[in-house]
């Protein structure tokens, strides 16, 4: 595609790179097909394409974004399903980064957005705060027909209860019953997550301590900024970013890391993205491809590094049919899909790739709280999907598809790693419980 930067505009580094982007980019279209908006909506700017070619306008003349281009950039998912089958390696995740910065600073939102995006950005990423609300929304359900419409929608996706935590708040976890461990790890322990399933930390914890890897979550680390970035809040987004990459590089030169441990694959695709967003920025740039570099999805780093040690026991013996979700950050994101299904396959149990496994359920970040009709239709489409399947439960690797899907059916739903940890000698877990 050619480009009418003038020479000043790409002095600008996140120009520069737009540049580098759309050069690429041949208008064949065929990202379209695999777009999950465009196959709703059928307008060409719901589409991939149609976006490339509505951030290039604003970027190029320099346009403060429009009520119609904020529109369709909204609707998009960043489910980067487009990047998986674009054949010219168009990176669609940084343009549309940049162009939503871009949308962030140029154009003013009405009140109501304004409200939800910036309390959205407040209580998410903090626990506490995040508590509090939850406990506050539990106390308004019976009376939530008296709010706004949005406002009822995001009632109904709070949840409901709060699993009790099994494993006391520590620094270090080390393995039991050897002098030294065989790896040390940190754990982005998350900010939703370790509230609303912090079972899903304490399998990893226990998974990683029984095969010998010590575990530790620094004290400090905050929310992993992708929440922020996505809202093209991109100032808060850096304060998060920067905050744990100084805490976890102290910790990789103080006493070594071999790797750092995401459980949540929307999490870990912006980790693995801090050296790009860094890239120019000379006291943070060595430090953040490091950790980029360090960073692992659970199920990549077990791959890779561990000899998993599975044990049969009377409660594990039967065989179940298993659904996988691969989570769009995860396949697409992070290009990583065979790895939790083979994963899986080592439990002795039958695994199946849903149909269209390839398009998002709808819960993208913060999408199907302020997109919430078109990510109900891509849920609807999901479970109908699922259910073809009639599988026992489902397995993936990201909280906010376990959290989406849950709301449209009744068939149980948990992490990867909850499975692997069964199956290697830790509990059954809660979800399966009735199974
Ligand atoms: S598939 Fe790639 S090259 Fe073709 S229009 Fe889409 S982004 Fe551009
Ligand atoms: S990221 Fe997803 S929703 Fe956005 S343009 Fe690409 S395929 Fe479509």
């Amino acid at each position: 595609m050619e480009t009418n930067f003038s020479k000043e505009q790409l002095k600008d580094q996140d120009n520069k790179s737009a540049e580098k982007i759309l050069r690429k980019c041949v208008h064949c279209g065929f990202c379209n097909a695999t777009c999950p908006t465009y196959k709703l909506l059928g307008d060409e700017l719901d589409g991939p394409r149609g976006r490339i070619y509505l951030i290039k306008d604003m970027l190029e003349n320099k346009k403060p974004a429009s009520e119609k281009i904020v529109k369709h950039i909204d609707r998009c998912l960043s489910c980067y399903s487009c990047m998986s089958t674009c054949p010219s390696g168009v990176n669609y995740m940084h343009l549309i980064d940049h162009g939503r910065n871009h949308i962030e600073k140029t154009y003013k939102r009405p009140f109501g957005e304004r409200f939800i995006r910036d309390f959205l950005s407040t209580v998410l990423p903090n626990p506490t705060y995040f508590k509090i609300i939850s406990f506050l929304t539990l106390i308004a359900k019976p009376f939530q027909f008296i709010f706004p419409r949005k406002i009822r929608e995001m009632i109904a996706l709070m949840p409901i209860r709060f699993p009790k935590k099994t494993l006391p708040k520590m620094n270090i976890y080390s393995p039991a019953k050897r002098k030294k461990p065989v790896a040390r790890v940190a754990l982005l322990a998350g900010c939703v997550q370790r509230v609303i399933s912090p079972q899903i930390n304490e399998a990893t914890i226990r998974l990683l301590n029984r095969h010998g890897i010590e575990v530790v979550v620094p004290k400090g680390v905050v929310c992993c900024g992708s929440l922020d970035h996505h809202l093209g809040k991109s100032d808060l987004a850096k304060e998060k970013f920067k905050k744990n990459i100084s805490i976890w590089h102290e910790e990789y030169l103080k006493n070594g890391l071999d790797a750092i441990i995401s459980n949540t694959s929307g999490c870990g695709t912006t980790l693995k993205d801090y050296g790009f967003i860094f890239r120019s920025d000379n006291d943070f740039k060595k430090k953040a491809k490091k950790i980029s570099e360090l960073t692992k999805d659970i199920t990549e780093y077990l791959d890779e590094n561990v000899k998993l040690i599975f044990i049969n026991n009377k409660e594990n013996k039967k065989t179940y049919k298993i659904a996988y979700h691969s989570a769009c950050s995860m396949q697409h994101g992070q290009k990583i899909h065979k790895v939790p299904i083979d994963l899986i396959k080592k439990t002795g149990n039958e695994v199946y790739d849903i149909p269209d496994g390839h398009l998002c359920c709808g819960s993208a970040g913060t999408y199907n709280l302020l997109q919430s009709d078109i990510a109900k239709k891509l849920l609807k489409d999901k479970v109908i999907n699922i259910e073809k399947l009639d599988p026992q439960f489902i397995a993936t690797g990201n909280i906010g598809c376990i959290t989406q899907i849950s709301n449209g059916t009744k068939i149980p739903i948990l992490h990867t790693v909850e499975l692997i940890d069964w199956y290697t000698g830790g509990p059954k877990p809660e979800v399966l419980r009735k199974l």
